[in-house]
């Protein structure tokens, strides 16, 4: 049985084929480079900038900051976004939010190109998820099924509860695990006694932002628990289950921190060579 499921173990597995792949783009002339937008401040958002350009170098991927100053008008930003678009040197592109408020976030995030998108935040990739056809899908939802294929579990005939339908992890992971084969049961805020639920499930995802939300006696034993729940508490990073409760009685579950976080700047690396393949096809191989 796996056990505790090790984000960073598989992060430090995804890196090495991430490199391996980089080296044969830039056998053909292609270095891949990640663009990041940053409009303002944000001290949260400046630290993360920070910590992309570092990722990206670990996977030998080039790091563009375009940093704008938070009077900058929203159709400014489109406009950069625009040249970030057309730059055959840059391959992916991601929005640090929040903006300015000024800014209608959903307006720039729209004008991306799809092939671009990174994070998969995209309506068209979005629609994609859907409809099963090929396109960038958003890194938390990806990473969350990554970590359990990884470690040889299937999600085919299991009865899978989502906990959480939110539009950055919970929703699209809907989709993804039905396109997996899996039986879906979604829990929000207005499930009347979650745990109904929540006890009968072979695989369980929460994607809330409650900190031990989920404790020992709302699961069955043998249940294999991914948690992508992020909140601090007095300064340290807890997950949406009770860890050291639901350890337990889980097959295997993920630790946070150490689990689907570890994963999921790795996985967008992953998107943006990804998005190359897509941007030479779009382009007939020109990019
Ligand atoms: P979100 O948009 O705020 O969604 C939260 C969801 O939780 C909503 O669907 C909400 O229900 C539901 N919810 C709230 N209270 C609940 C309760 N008591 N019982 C059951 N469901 C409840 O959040 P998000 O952006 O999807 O993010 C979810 C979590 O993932 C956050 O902790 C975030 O920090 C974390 N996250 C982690 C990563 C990572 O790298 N690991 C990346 C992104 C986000 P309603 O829809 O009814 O309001």
């Amino acid at each position: 049985m796996p056990g505790i499921l090790d984000g960073k173990k598989i992060a430090a597995q995804i890196k090495d084929e991430i490199r391996d792949e980089v080296k044969k783009w830039k056998e053909k002339g292609i270095n891949p480079c990640l663009g990041v937008m940053l409009v303002g401040d944000d001290a949260a958002s400046l630290a993360y900038a920070k910590f992309l350009k570092k990722v990206a170098a670990g996977v030998d991927i080039d790091f563009y900051l375009e940093h704008l100053p938070k009077d900058t008008s929203e159709d400014k930003v489109i406009s950069v976004i625009d040249e970030l678009n057309h730059n055959k040197n840059i391959h992916g592109i991601l929005l640090l939010l929040p903006m300015p408020k000024h800014i209608d976030k959903q307006r720039v995030l729209d004008s991306i190109l799809p092939a671009k998108d990174v994070d998969g935040v995209h309506p068209i990739n979005r629609g994609y998820i859907l409809s099963g056809g090929q396109c960038i899908y958003p890194a938390t939802p990806l990473s969350c099924l990554e970590i359990l294929e990884r470690s040889g579990i299937s999600l085919e005939g299991k009865h899978v509860v989502v906990v959480g339908r939110g539009e950055t992890v919970g929703k699209p992971l809907i989709y993804m695990a039905i396109a997996k084969n899996a039986t879906v049961t979604v829990c929000h805020s207005k499930t009347v006694n979650i745990a109904n639920y929540t006890k009968q499930a072979d695989i369980l995802f929460t994607a809330v932002g409650k900190p031990g939300l989920i404790k020992r006696d709302m699961v069955k034993d043998g249940v294999v628990v991914v948690d992508a729940g992020i909140s601090e508490v007095d300064g340290k990073i807890k997950g949406d289950v009770d860890f050291e409760e639901v350890k337990e009685v889980a097959s295997a579950i993920t630790p946070v921190p150490g689990g689907v976080g570890s994963l999921t700047t790795v996985i967008m690396m992953k998107n943006l060579l990804n998005g190359i393949s897509m941007q030479q096809v779009i382009s007939g191989g020109v990019v």
